[in-house]
């Protein structure tokens, strides 16, 4: 194994479970390395004690709820490369999926269930967690479900459409004693924890100016995306989001105020929620970001931290592999191409088997929900919103 890799990964720390599986001939050599691992992030380390006491024979049982374009094509594949989880059940509202995943993922009829049955899961051994992959604006309903059922539950991002129903969903999870994480699956990306450690380690010097941006031209006009009561909102519930988690995890601090902008130049098509929005975060120690986000035109996806003494940058940033970072030294080194989601699920699953904290809780989620709001009263109002 190339030797400068294998440092950067032991600087890292992080659970790479790709890396496990591609660049250590076995889990026990990949532990003992990671055990050298020193790390300033606190979060980081977390994440190394559980790789060495997570048992690796045990698998938790995950159902998908909701088999659409992330479960089909994403997760579903992630599944055979993780070590702690494994494919047992689905939760569909169209019986024709069902038959589908059944033959294709070996799914007993046991282990299927609907929207409307989820509440019969709770005699089910085989399934531990609930992935919640439904549009944004049913998180709450099927998280509520799942947790009343006794599962753990991984939902996506965003968590839900309002603060008010991110609430309801961790008051659930907390009552039925049940773990919650959101899917922010680039908090488990290696070229998103160098970034956050050249921030914290100040290699460039202090941090001045973070700029972020995702966005992508969105086709179908019938889709929910573009249906508030579904969506939440626009670009900015859906991948915008993406911006402003990299502005909170690079600068290490909450906003304490958010100034906007959004534009909307066809307003047949974009009825119901913003096209475009960009939006300014002040943070406590005197960084500020520039973010925005669009479902008008494709090719933004990149952030940019300005500091003292130079910069460094992923662009492509958010993506599900392609990442590329870049440094004003010429110094940056890549990483082994990993699946996120694979990566997600396994560090939620031993979190759940070592009773362990996970980093990207439902208050996590709630956090983002929160300013998402305060960015579009800011569009709205164009007024400076405090968010202390
Ligand atoms: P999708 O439209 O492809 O799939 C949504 C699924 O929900 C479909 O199977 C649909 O049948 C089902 N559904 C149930 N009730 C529905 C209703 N009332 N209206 C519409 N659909 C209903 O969407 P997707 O792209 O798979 O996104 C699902 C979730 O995953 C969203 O919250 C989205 O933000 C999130 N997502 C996350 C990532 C990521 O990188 N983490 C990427 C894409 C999507």
């Amino acid at each position: 194994m190339n030797k400068s890799r294998l440092v950067k990964v032991r600087n890292l720390t992080i659970i790479p479970v790709q890396i496990m599986k591609n660049q250590f001939h076995t889990r026990r050599e990949f532990l003992k390395t990671s055990t050298l691992a020193a790390t300033s992030l606190p979060f980081v380390s977390a994440l190394a004690a559980r790789a060495q006491t997570a048992a690796p024979e045990k698998k938790l049982g995950f159902a998908l709820a909701g088999l659409g374009s992330l479960s089909t094509y994403q997760i579903a594949p992630a599944l055979p490369k993780t070590h702690f989880c494994k494919l047992t059940g689905i939760i569909t509202g169209t019986p024709a999926k069902a038959e589908r995943w059944k033959a294709q993922y070996n799914i007993p009829d046991k282990n299927i269930y609907d929207y409307g049955n989820m509440e019969k899961m709770a005699d089910n051994p085989d399934i531990d967690v609930v992935y919640v992959v439904t549009p944004n604006g049913l998180h709450a309903e099927h998280t509520i479900k799942a947790a009343k059922a006794g599962k753990h539950v991984l939902c996506e991002k965003p968590m839900e459409v309002s603060p008010e129903k991110c609430r309801q969903m961790i008051d659930a999870c907390k009552s039925a004693n049940r773990m919650l994480a959101v899917g922010y699956r680039l908090h488990f990306e290696p070229n998103h924890l160098e970034c956050v450690r050249l921030g914290r380690e100040k290699v460039f010097g202090n941090m001045n100016l973070i700029q972020a941006e995702y966005g992508f031209r969105i086709g179908d006009p019938k889709q929910w995306r573009l249906n508030r009561a579904l969506s939440g909102g626009g670009p900015l519930m859906d991948v915008g989001i993406y911006a402003l988690q990299a502005a909170r995890y690079l600068s290490g601090e909450e906003p304490v105020s958010v100034s906007a902008i959004a534009t909307n130049n066809d307003p047949v098509k974009f009825k119901d929620i913003e096209e475009s929005i960009a939006w300014q975060l002040k943070f406590p120690g005197g960084i500020i970001a520039s973010c925005g986000t669009t479902y008008n035109f494709s090719g933004l996806d990149r952030f940019r931290v300005f500091a003292d003494r130079g910069w460094f940058e992923l662009a492509p940033a958010y993506g599900y592999g392609g990442i590329q970072g870049r440094r004003s030294d010429g110094k940056w080194t890549s990483f082994p191409p990993m699946d996120h989601f694979a990566a997600e699920m396994d560090d939620f699953a031993q979190c759940i088997l070592n009773n362990q904290p996970t980093k990207v809780p439902g208050e996590e989620g709630l956090r983002d929900l929160k300013i998402m709001m305060a960015i579009y009263e800011a569009a709205q109002s164009g007024k400076t919103i405090s968010l202390t």
